[in-house]
């Protein structure tokens, strides 16, 4: 038996409905072969509808949708799952009760027709990767929910497919195998060399994972880039969003960079720099998208504490405590959580509350600190743009 080979993913103006409901909307995607992407949204966002078009469960109502050279669906057309060459991962498993590690996994070679010895090799081999060699003979029921995403795992990848879909695999597991099973799948996935889908609606997870990243929203695809530049340069409010905010702080445009790429922005409280993703003027009513990893705080002492209050400037309002530079903000802490590595402060600044704002050190409750924010991770957004 040949493996494939990677294939590329093409969807084009698909369009899947549900009664009235547009679960995805004429979605253009390209996903080049051997590309592992993480397609990230809310619940209802279109994320299992986006997948299971993709796997074949279900039909598309419009536009196209190629794997390799082939057209799997249109219109008329719809190629049956088992017929695309994929293996899928599902939050929920999916493993037959009835029959063993071996045999779940053993399912996937059927259509392949190899010979017994050349099935238990194979098996052996997955199972192996996988470290549940031990377990072959095992029925789901009586395994742990990691060791069976495992087992879906290698159900997957027996039969070398040229595309890999995950539906949430991790989101059934707790934390720290969470985080394990994160990286086998990304080894094994990669190691496969096969194009891999994998929708979640964990941020972390897919700045983990991706070399690419397509935020959905509604049913469409909001932002398609490799991680870095969704975290730097969120393409909407809503990305920005959901992708980890400390804070939104209203503001107004007092300056540009000669370069173009950031702005001066007046808060309430100080003036800050920051990237811009849209063109923007003096004057343009903006709201600024901070990130949490943005936000450096050092505490607010002596003299200084003065200063801090508004008490010695004598032009009535409160200045920036760094004020050689713009982003040094007055700031007051509200919570502080331990967090093993340091602590997450929640800071009341500019009239907002910054949050998950990290420090190695603990800052008080109620203590004054000043705030800067990094301009790599704060985006000013036209107002008018409401999402
Ligand atoms: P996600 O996976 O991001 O949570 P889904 O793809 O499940 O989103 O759902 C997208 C939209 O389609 C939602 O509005 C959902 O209610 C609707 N939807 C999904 N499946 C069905 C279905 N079988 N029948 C009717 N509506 C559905």
């Amino acid at each position: 038996m040949t493996a494939a080979g990677p294939v590329p993913v093409e969807f084009r103006a698909t369009t899947k409905r549900y009664g009235r409901v547009e679960a995805m909307r004429a979605l253009d995607l390209h996903i080049p072969e051997g590309r592992f992407v993480v397609l990230l949204g809310p619940s209802g966002s279109g994320k299992s509808t986006l997948v299971r078009c993709l796997a074949g469960v279900e039909r598309i109502d419009d536009g196209e949708l190629h794997l390799g050279n082939e057209v799997v669906a249109d219109r008329r057309r719809h190629l049956p799952p088992e017929r695309r060459n994929l293996g899928m991962v599902f939050q929920d498993y999916a493993l037959w009760p009835h029959l063993t590690v071996a045999e779940n996994v053993a399912y996937a070679l059927r259509r392949h027709r190899p010979g017994r010895t050349e099935v238990a090799r194979r098996v052996g081999e997955m199972l192996e990767r996988v470290g549940l060699v031990h377990h072959h003979g095992r029925y789901p029921h009586e395994m742990s929910g990691g060791e069976q995403q495992r087992v879906a795992l290698a159900r997957a990848l027996v039969a070398s497919p040229g595309l890999l879909i995950f539906d949430e695999p991790l989101s059934n597991l707790d934390a720290d195998l969470r985080e394990r099973l994160r990286v086998e799948i990304a080894t094994l996935s990669r190691d496969s060399g096969a194009t891999v889908v994998y929708i979640t609606h964990d941020q972390s997870e897919a700045f983990a994972l991706a070399d690419q990243i397509g935020v959905l929203d509604q049913g469409r695809l909001v932002q398609y880039a490799p991680p870095e530049e969704v975290y730097h340069r969120p393409a909407t409010p809503f990305v920005a969003r959901f992708t980890g905010l400390a804070a939104e702080l209203p503001g107004r445009v007092v300056g540009a960079e000669a370069d173009g790429s950031s702005v001066e922005v007046d808060v309430d409280g100080g003036r800050i720099l920051v990237r811009r993703v849209e063109v923007l003027k003096v004057g343009d009513r903006v709201t600024v998208a901070v990130r949490p990893a943005a936000v450096r705080m050092t505490a607010v002492t002596g003299a200084s504490v003065l200063a801090h209050a508004g008490v010695s400037n004598g032009s009535g309002r409160a200045p920036a405590i760094d004020s050689g530079h713009p982003g040094g903000l007055n700031g007051t802490v509200a919570d502080v959580a331990y967090r093993g590595r340091g602590y997450d402060h929640v800071v009341a600044c500019c009239g907002q509350l910054l949050t998950g704002c990290f420090d190695a050190v603990r800052h008080e409750r109620g203590s004054a600190v000043s705030v800067n924010l990094d301009p790599d991770g704060c985006v000013a957004y036209s107002s008018t743009v409401a999402n």
